[in-house]
């Protein structure tokens, strides 16, 4: 029996998806390259946007009216299984703290029965790699599932419920096992890495200092952290990021420069508490760069508060910020308030674009002349890119150079989004 993965979403799910690999891996059962070869496919949905729900909702039902056996897993599966059966009625959910009975889901499913698992269980997830388990370049590792938080507009919340954080030894054995497997960047992610640990009594800097003491020639991204609680343990955390084991890069997304609408969306911080975070993680950890989410047109989102984000973006310079238009997603507490017009959150987001890239380029043309070491993560037949020790996206002309190698370089030209460089 052959089964396909196909993987939608952010890097917990590529996470959730090299996890499934080895399941089925250990269980007997092969994974495939394509869906033409594959008896089962296997999606690993997300829900964070409509557009790509859009996108899955067409995937599975193509595959459906291929007739080929469907097992969905993922924030979807959690959040509207419903979508999933009225798309594709014989396809099998399961959601993903059910991840370990993947084998049986696939076996019935391949059966021609129909499954649904998703009662909830708080299961050490990454614990489940073996040494068998990786074996590309860059990997990514989950440390725990769900938040500690409830955002107005998040659906994934729906899914993933609350905080479990995995086993700090499982997790280190994880970072081994890559590691002996060739990785050579390591993506530490979650729902909400800042929460890592807070219900075990310990945090994510504390996690840090642990794996910077494991052997190898590998760096380490650390994920999304929700700024609501990077007070706890700011100055053990910016200590840690000093150290060369970890890429010189911080992920918060602040969402909104307005406190109004920081407190309307349920986030427990303000615009000042992460401008000073930035500050302090600017002084502590040299050459750090940051990237941030902003979501536009949030209900009860007024000009002013508009504005207030903007000069959010001009105060604190992020390196990048990725920019949504805001959607109402069915069951979150933003889908029930008064709904800014579609037409007034598109203006506002296209003037949001324009400030963004602007203020991306600037950052970035700061760059020029300068010389870094670079670590080659992706090549393509026109270039092959990597990052610097400050996870700033380098392409670099030569297409020859393999993933894993370094490079030193210098940058010669910029955009709003990467660096161009020449290699030394
Ligand atoms: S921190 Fe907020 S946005 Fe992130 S997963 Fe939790 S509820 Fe969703």
């Amino acid at each position: 029996m052959q089964v396909y993965i196909k993987t939608y979403g952010c890097s917990l799910n590529h996470a959730d998806s090299s996890i499934i690999d080895t399941i089925l891996k250990e269980d007997g059962i092969r994974v495939c390259n394509s869906e033409s070869e594959a008896d089962v496919v296997l999606v690993n949905t997300c829900v964070v946007k409509s557009s790509a729900e859009r996108r899955i909702i067409d995937y599975i039902s193509k595959r459906a009216s291929e007739g080929k056996r469907i097992v969905a897993t993922g924030c979807m599966a959690g959040s509207y299984p419903e979508r999933i059966s009225k798309y594709a009625p014989e396809a099998s959910v399961i959601t993903t703290p059910n991840i370990m009975r993947i084998s049986d889901a696939v076996r019935e499913s391949a059966s021609g029965n129909t499954i649904m698992l998703s009662e909830y269980r708080k299961i050490d997830r990454v614990s489940y790699f073996n040494k068998d388990s990786f074996g590309r370049v860059v990997e990514q590792i989950p440390i725990s599932d769900g938040c500690m938080s409830s955002c107005g507009f998040c659906a994934t919340k729906l899914s993933r419920g609350t905080l479990n954080s995995f086993a700090e030894s499982s997790i280190l054995n994880a970072v081994r096992f890559a590691v002996k497997r060739g990785a050579k960047e390591i993506q530490i992610t979650s729902q909400d890495v800042g929460a890592y640990g807070l219900d075990r009594g310990t945090n994510i800097s504390e996690l840090m200092w642990s794996i910077s003491e494991i052997e190898g020639d590998f760096k380490v991204r650390i994920g999304m952290l929700n700024p609501e609680h990077l007070w706890r343990y700011i100055e053990n955390f910016a200590a840690a990021l000093s150290s060369d084991r970890f890429y010189k890069f911080v992920h918060l997304p602040i969402q909104s420069g307005s406190e109004k609408v920081l407190r309307a969306m349920g986030r427990g911080y303000t615009p000042e508490q992460v401008t000073d975070h930035i500050a302090y993680l600017r002084k502590k950890a040299t050459g750090v760069s940051f990237m941030t989410d902003l979501i536009v047109g949030y209900p009860t989102e007024t000009d002013k508060d508009f504005a207030d984000t903007l000069d959010f973006v001009r105060a604190t310079e992020p390196d990048t910020v990725n920019l949504s238009k805001f959607t109402a997603r069915p069951g979150t507490r933003a889908s029930r308030m008064t709904q800014i017009p579609d037409k007034e959150i598109k203006r506002r987001s296209t003037i949001a674009t324009k400030e963004v890239h602007d203020a991306q380029r600037l950052v970035n043309q700061r760059h020029i002349g300068k010389r870094y070491k670079c670590l080659i993560t992706e090549q393509n037949d026109r270039s092959s890119n990597g990052r610097t020790d400050s996870y700033k996206q380098v392409v670099l002309a030569d297409s020859s150079i393999i993933p894993g190698e370094r490079r030193d370089v210098e940058i010669t030209a910029v955009t709003s989004n990467v660096l161009y460089g020449k290699v030394l």
